[in-house]
């Protein structure tokens, strides 16, 4: 900046200097934010994605309404703008139900005062866009208003117009991106009043911090939608049991941290948590990745050893050659370790197996029942519909009761099988932890996961560790990991 610039203010994402009493400079730094705070960790140019979107919009939408951009800088985050007076309220045009509008809609069966009609799904198409102003938090959580709120706060007449201007820009906008296979789920904006009182377009316009952009290819309504924005943050994060409160104690698991070699989450200590290795283990580095992006430091165990190393919990990951042509498991049950980890069990300790894991605590006889040929005889593999049938479990603290959740299946022999009086005790005593909604695999009783009668052994066919990436979606299996790794830290701290 060659002319005195003075740093007046800083957002949430921007830095704001005042380059004369007219302009001010708006430098959009790589910070994220979700539930208003600001998180550890910054995403390399994403300042200049935003800064670079919107201004691609203002350009195109200046017909519609004037906006404050003056010039945009070569370093390409940087935008000298008018200075304005800001109004003091969130625009928010919406086409479709999803975040808060949902939340209001099912709560109330409308959305900042406006009716809608009942019986809509999770990211349905709403007859109209709607204008939904939330207030401009100083500090803390902005809140949805209705429209007499908003009058009240910027004048009738006013709101008639940020109203009209907003729906104008939003209908512009998503058409725009409709014909290029991106729906804009709803957007954000904020308006500002220049010296003459004229309404203008101010802070961002349609970025992936102000807007849900989501791939139209996949739209389905009735369930959230796959998104080009930071909603798999906003996910990430509502999986942590994080207070969304300063600090935030979580980082978002995505390729970022993990190239940058994942930091240490602030202040929680991390429990380590055995992964079993055998012989014709492939799953044991994601299993490892998950848990470290979920908090855990990962501790990889060789199927000769005897004991195990100090751990809080043990997971028996997914391979392929653990005696598959004889039965799943049945030869790895009598691996060194497998001794080991049935005196860890027994003590109480944590055990979670996945997939062929899962076939070896059976047959080690750590869990009840036995793990089948696929009744189709063929090998499946792809993400499965599931329901959390007990989220009092260890391995569900993090789910609810009755939760829908996906994760991927790949295996040939995952048709789980118990007797009718087993099956009948399992039922009794909700050791039935996961069902299928889709059975993949011939299961009885839709059985997905199971838990041992104590309680501190769990298996599931499903993969959680694959289920972890935001970047790979889903991220549901971050749900039981996450679970268990609360489990194992809550262990490492009462023994310490
Ligand atoms: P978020 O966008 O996540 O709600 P924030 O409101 O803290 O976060 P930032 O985008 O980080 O916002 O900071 C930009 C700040 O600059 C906001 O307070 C915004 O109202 C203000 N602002 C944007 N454009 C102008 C302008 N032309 N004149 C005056 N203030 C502006
Ligand atoms: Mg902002």
């Amino acid at each position: 900046m060659s002319e005195a610039a003075v740093h007046v203010g800083s957002g949430k994402v921007r830095e704001l200097f005042q380059l004369d009493s007219e302009r001010l400079l708006l430098v959009a730094s790589d910070r994220i934010s979700t539930f208003d705070v600001v998180l550890p960790t910054e995403i390399p140019d994403k300042g200049r994605v935003l800064t670079g979107l919107s201004g691609f919009w203002f350009a195109r939408t200046r017909e519609l309404v004037p906006n404050h951009l003056l010039a945009l800088r070569p370093d390409a985050r940087s935008t000298e703008c008018r200075r304005l007076e800001m109004l003091p309220l969130e625009c928010v045009a919406r086409g479709y139900l999803a975040g808060s509008g949902w939340k209001d809609y099912r709560a109330t069966g409308a959305v900042c005062g406006h009716e809608l009609p009942a019986g809509l799904r999770e990211s349905e198409r709403l007859p109209e866009p709607i204008f939904t102003p939330s207030t401009k938090a100083l500090e803390g959580h902005d809140e949805n208003i209705d429209r007499a709120q908003a009058e009240e706060l910027v004048g009738a007449e006013r709101f008639a117009e940020v109203e009209r201007v907003s729906l104008e820009l939003y209908r512009f906008a998503s058409e725009h991106a409709a014909k290029r296979g991106i729906l804009i789920a709803d957007t954000k904006f904020e308006f500002g009043l220049d010296p003459d009182g004229r309404l203008v377009l101010a802070d961002e316009a349609f970025t992936p911090d102000s807007s849900r952009f989501w791939p139209a290819d996949e739209y389905e309504p009735g369930r959230p939608q796959p998104s080009f924005d930071k909603q798999f943050v906003h996910d990430h994060c509502e999986t942590l049991g994080w207070d969304k409160n300063y600090p935030a104690a979580h980082e978002p698991a995505d390729r970022v941290l993990r190239d940058q070699g994942r930091p240490a989450m602030s202040g929680l200590p991390r429990p380590r948590v055995g992964v079993l290795v055998f012989p014709g283990s492939n799953d044991d580095r994601d299993a490892a990745l998950a848990l470290e992006s979920l908090g855990a430091e990962p501790v990889l165990v060789w199927h000769a050893e005897r004991d195990l190393p100090g751990v809080s919990a043990v997971v028996l990951p997914g391979g392929f050659s653990y005696g598959d042509y004889l039965r799943c498991g049945a030869i790895a049950r009598f691996a060194p370790v497998m001794r080991a980890v049935t005196r860890f069990a027994e003590d109480g300790g944590l055990v979670l197996g996945i997939c062929n894991g899962f076939q070896v605590l059976c047959e080690a006889r750590l869990l009840p029942g036995a793990l089948r040929p696929n009744t189709s005889l063929s090998f499946v593999c792809r993400d499965v519909p599931l329901a959390v049938e007990q989220a009092d479990t260890l391995f569900t603290t993090r789910c609810e009761p009755g939760q829908p959740l996906s994760m991927p299946v790949k295996h040939g022999e995952g048709c789980y099988f118990a007797d009718g009086d087993l099956l009948a005790e399992l039922e009794a005593n909700g050791q039935i932890v996961l069902r299928y909604l889709e059975n993949p695999n011939g299961s009885v009783a839709d059985v997905a996961a199971v838990i041992n009668d104590s309680g501190n052994v769990f298996g599931l066919m499903p993969h959680p560790e694959h289920a972890v990436d935001p970047l790979l979606w889903p991220t549901d299996g971050a749900l039981v990991l996450g679970s268990l790794v609360d489990a194992a830290r809550e262990r490492t701290l009462a023994a310490a």
